[in-house]
């Protein structure tokens, strides 16, 4: 269905960060086609559209990007909290993680799908067991993605989750939405031959690697105590990793050498603010990667360690936590904020063609209902939706042109039937 949103605000993220008032978005297919002022409008004849009219209280940005996710460990939500991170794998993780059926793992996927598509995320980027049940949710859903298999090089089971995660990315080859990369957990987690596995099949498929770098003091500590004093980042570089686009999770006590690193070879750094406080992590030096030009994306980790899939609350927290941790309240202002949860993750992530509303892009937008007290007064509605919105006021969501979620109502998930199998299989299973 080509949709035509007429009298909206509209943030556009393009190059000049335009923010109109009065506008009109129009999109036909899967593609933008038109972003202006309203009134200059002229729809073409002979096509049909849903015209959706914003009377000047609803405002159309792009779909939201969350850089890093493990959907189907949505499942241990509330059952492992408040704890470091390494008791919080050992013990309650990674045994939670070993009682997955293939019926957990859907359904904890379609639950998170559901939750992103609530709060306006229409590209993630996912590294879990099982990649071929991800996509097949993710099918149904209808987001963007960029899926990967873990990869735990210590788990008997490492060269079925390589195999599946083969398979996987020669039935997705040419999909329109779904990439299929590889995942390699952490070097702390990895033998040299899985780690090496993973990074020839990357490169076999021209995919990109998912890895946890440097999340914790005591990971990046102990990895240069067991390879001469290499961190994480160098130890990855002298095996060969950065031959592909390398994804980057957390980042928190990369060092300078490293940032040298991720920006040579133009890899990425996905950034979880809401995570890495909520397991004590630390504060990765954003600032500092922006002031280098570094690649960022904003993601929230899984809803295990953090506790839901809501970007909102990480823009929120990329523009405030920095400002706190460094005394500088310029450290990351609004639009940075926004820019990393949309475009510059998109870009980030390697989805070129998503991230911002201009014409020839993909159809991956939301509306935003601004009627709410928190909206008002409106004096720049950029500021508003970081430091005032909230994922709760998103009113629709469009992906690839179709619509996802529309005023209460998800047009392709049974968000009734997921929530209460949810329940019964965490009770039956996990509990
Ligand atoms: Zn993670």
């Amino acid at each position: 269905m080509n949709l035509a949103f007429r009298n909206v605000w509209a943030i556009t993220v393009n190059d000049g960060f335009d923010v109109l008032r009065h506008a009109a978005v129009v999109t036909e297919g899967d593609r933008i086609t038109y972003v202006g002022p309203d009134e200059d409008l002229v729809l073409p004849e002979g096509k049909e559209f849903r015209v959706i009219d914003g009377k000047d209280r609803n405002l159309v940005m792009p779909g939201l990007v969350n850089g890093h996710t493990h959907l189907p460990l949505g499942m241990l939500r509330g059952s492992a909290d408040d704890l470091p991170l390494q008791r919080w794998l050992d013990e309650l993780i990674f045994p939670g993680e070993a009682k997955h059926t293939p019926e957990t793992l859907m359904t904890g996927a379609l639950l998170a799908l559901a939750e992103l598509t609530r709060y306006g995320v229409t590209c993630f980027n996912d590294m879990y067991m099982s990649v071929r049940t991800n996509a097949r949710a993710v099918e149904q859903s209808g987001q963007r993605a960029l899926l990967t298999n873990v990869q735990i090089g210590v788990d008997p089971h490492h060269y079925d989750y390589l195999r599946e995660n083969i398979e996987t990315a020669e039935e997705y080859a040419g999909h329109p939405r779904i990439r299929i990369g590889f995942g390699p957990h952490a070097e702390y987690t990895e033998a040299h031959h899985s780690l090496n596995d993973s990074l020839e099949a990357a490169l076999r498929f021209h995919a990109p690697l998912h890895i946890h770098v440097s999340e914790t003091r005591k990971e990046h500590e102990e990895c240069k105590a067991r390879h001469n004093g290499m961190t994480p980042t160098q130890y990855l570089e002298s095996i060969g990793y950065f031959q592909t686009k390398v994804l980057m999770a957390h980042c928190v006590w990369i060092e300078e050498c490293d940032m040298d690193i991720i920006q040579k070879y133009d890899a990425t750094v996905l950034h979880n603010p809401c995570s890495n406080m909520k397991l004590a992590s630390g504060f990765a030096p954003l600032p500092r990667m922006l002031e280098r030009g570094l690649n960022v994306a904003l993601a929230t980790d899984s809803s295990s360690s953090n506790n839901n899939l809501d970007l909102w609350e990480e823009m929120r927290a990329a523009a405030l936590i920095h400002k706190a941790n460094t005394l500088d309240a310029t450290a990351v202002n609004a639009r940075q904020a926004l820019t990393l949860a949309t475009r510059g993750g998109a870009e980030a992530l390697g989805f070129t063609d998503t991230g911002c509303l201009v014409p020839g892009k993909k159809a991956d937008l939301v509306m935003v209902d601004i009627t709410g007290p928190s909206w008002h007064p409106m004096t720049d509605i950029v500021h508003h939706v970081v430091y005032a919105g909230s994922a709760h006021d998103v009113v629709m969501t469009v992906a690839d042109g179709e619509v996802l979620y529309d005023h209460g109502v998800y047009t392709r998930l049974d968000v009734e039937k997921i929530t209460a199998e949810a329940d019964r299989l965490y009770r039956d299973v996990f509990a």
